[in-house]
């Protein structure tokens, strides 16, 4: 039996696929800008109002 695997998401763009647009990375967990940004508090925030947008208008679609 085959098995899919799942497609890893984009942590900082809420909804779309890893595109392994940084070079060097091979996914979400070992992307340099993604561990930018959760290590900055100031634009984890914005990543957490961005990600309750993404939510509210995917709710509402
Ligand atoms: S490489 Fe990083 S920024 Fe690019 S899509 Fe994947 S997780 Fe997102």
């Amino acid at each position: 039996m085959r098995r899919r695997l799942a497609t890893p998401r984009c942590p900082l763009r809420p909804g779309d696929p890893c595109t392994l647009c940084v070079p060097g990375a091979t996914g979400p967990q070992d992307c340099q800008t993604v561990r930018f940004v959760m290590e900055d508090p100031e634009l984890r925030e914005m990543l957490q109002a961005k990600r309750a947008e993404w939510r509210a208008a995917k709710q509402a679609s």
